[in-house]
């Protein structure tokens, strides 16, 4: 990363985490596979972060995207026998091999000898396989207790010094941990991953929940105080990985909510509450409240209108949230019955109505089973009619494809073919062209299917992109072997 960039990001941070500058100390890399700006609003990679800051043997330093050199200090990811990577987002596999090259690691676990690779994350755990020849350990699950073994054991016996095998065979021994040179197949699937730091004695309401350690004004919710309210999502959409790998729903109580960003005192107005199912929070309204009475400012993401009641909506009135986010998925009745969404466009409308938000995020999927055109055009009919109720505000509508996922309803489906799918775009394109207040976010290219393959392979897809040179390379390969890519 080059110094001025590094510079700025490192001015632009206000920091809880104790300094860790030790010479002697061994190099713990957190690698987020994507740009600062997303990693620094994730709470996942900010947690691992932070956790690394616990032992005193490590020094614990930021790499993003494929950038081969970090940002605390610019050392090179060679310097680095502990590499812990926070795996989000399927294609972010991509950048993490470009790092390795970059970086002039290997790969391939086999070909590593020094040094332990771990990959988690949301993508890791909905589908750890392709995963397989490249880690050297995957951790399948989110809980704090074993993350935290995890470092402590690295920490107390640093690859290079320890040998590796025997190392594997330590971390092994934790739940979630899978290590595919030792076991074909990952342990449990989404292993009860609560964050119970005392499994035995503390119940789930009484733990602390993970907030943001470091804040940042170039992070996506910037200058923000980010805290996990809730964990997994009560409501089972058939193309959604979220409440298969974050299983079960559980809530947070606002007392833990509370103490968990005390530490920040009255440094930081700007409070995020990360969810899935913010709206179905119990005590939503007393925890909006608190915060409003004491001066602080809260932000939510995507809200499910139909479980916005008026105390609700007045105290996110009171809020200043320039942006509601609201994912409808779908337009047609049809499809909003199949994945239980279903409010009507006149109950968004009135939602909407009720909130000054200055910009209206929407989010559609299309592409899904038995979807015919006329379900494509009904999710065009529902933006122009909201755009055209709120002519003074901005409506984003982000228009994604469907991507199947291991371990969901629809895990069997087949992706749309290439041509069908920009066809579709297309539909809803033309129905929105001429509307100013309209921008469309189309999160579709044909890299996209990569998505496909990498949340449903098996263990080849990672070995042919292990021994591939290049990314297309790896596609030609994957491509004779299913043709996800040369179907027009
Ligand atoms: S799409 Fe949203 S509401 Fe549906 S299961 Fe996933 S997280 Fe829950």
């Amino acid at each position: 990363m080059a110094y001025f960039t590094r510079e700025k990001f490192l001015k632009s941070e206000i920091s809880l985490l104790p300094a860790h500058s030790k010479k002697w100390a061994v190099r713990a890399a957190a690698v987020f596979p994507n740009d600062y700006r997303t990693g620094m609003s994730n709470l996942g990679f900010l947690e691992i972060f932070e956790i690394m800051h616990r032992f005193p043997q490590l020094f614990p330093q930021r790499f993003f995207g494929s950038e081969p050199l970090s940002l605390e200090t610019g050392e090179p990811l060679t310097f680095f026998p502990i590499i812990a990577v926070s795996l989000s987002f399927e294609l972010d596999f991509l950048n993490l091999l470009s790092l390795l090259r970059k970086s002039g690691i290997s790969v391939k676990s086999t070909e590593r000898k020094d040094r332990i690779l771990i990959i988690g994350g949301a993508a890791a755990m909905i589908n750890p396989y392709p995963l397989a020849s490249i880690a050297d350990a995957i951790f399948i699950g989110d809980n704090i207790s074993n993350i935290e073994k995890i470092f402590k054991i690295l920490a107390e016996n640093p690859p290079g010094i320890v040998d590796k095998q025997d190392l594997l065979a330590e971390l092994s021994k934790i739940e979630g941990v899978w290590i595919p040179s030792l076991l074909e197949n990952p342990p449990q699937r989404a292993i009860s991953v609560n964050k119970i730091q005392n499994a035995e004695a503390t119940p789930f309401e009484e733990v602390t929940p993970p907030s943001s350690a470091i804040v940042s004004s170039f992070a996506a919710f910037p200058n923000m105080i980010l805290v996990q309210i809730q964990q997994g999502c009560p409501f089972r959409c058939p193309f959604c990985a979220t409440p298969v790998i974050y299983n079960p729903f559980q809530n947070f109580s606002v007392e833990s909510i509370i103490l968990s960003i005390s530490r920040w005192g009255s440094r930081i107005s700007r409070i995020g509450l990360v969810g899935s199912a913010i709206a179905d929070y119990p005590d939503l309204n007393e925890l909006l409240k608190y915060f409003r009475d004491i001066g602080q400012n809260v932000f939510t993401s995507s809200l499910r209108l139909d479980r916005l009641n008026s105390d609700i909506i007045e105290n996110l009135k009171l809020s200043k949230q320039r942006t509601l986010t609201i994912a409808p998925e779908v337009g047609s009745q049809k499809f909003k019955k199949i994945i239980g969404k279903n409010f009507s466009i006149d109950k968004i409308i009135s939602i909407i109505q009720k909130l000054p938000a200055k910009e209206i995020k929407l989010y559609y999927i299309i592409g899904l089973p038995d979807e015919e055109l006329s379900d494509v055009s009904a999710i065009g009919d529902e933006i122009v009619k909201i755009a055209g109720e709120f002519p003074n505000r901005k409506i984003i509508a982000s228009v994604n494809p469907f991507v199947p996922k291991r371990g969901t309803k629809w895990e069997y489906f087949n992706m749309m073919v290439h041509k069908e799918l920009i066809k579709r775009f297309n539909i809803v394109k033309k129905m929105i062209d001429n509307r100013s207040n309209i921008y469309m976010q189309i999160n579709y290219r044909r890299k996209t299917r990569l998505q496909w393959v990498l949340a449903t392979g098996d263990r080849q897809v990672g070995e042919i992109f292990a021994e591939s040179d290049t990314i297309s390379d790896a596609v030609s390969k994957l491509d004779s072997r299913s043709h996800v890519f040369s179907i027009p």
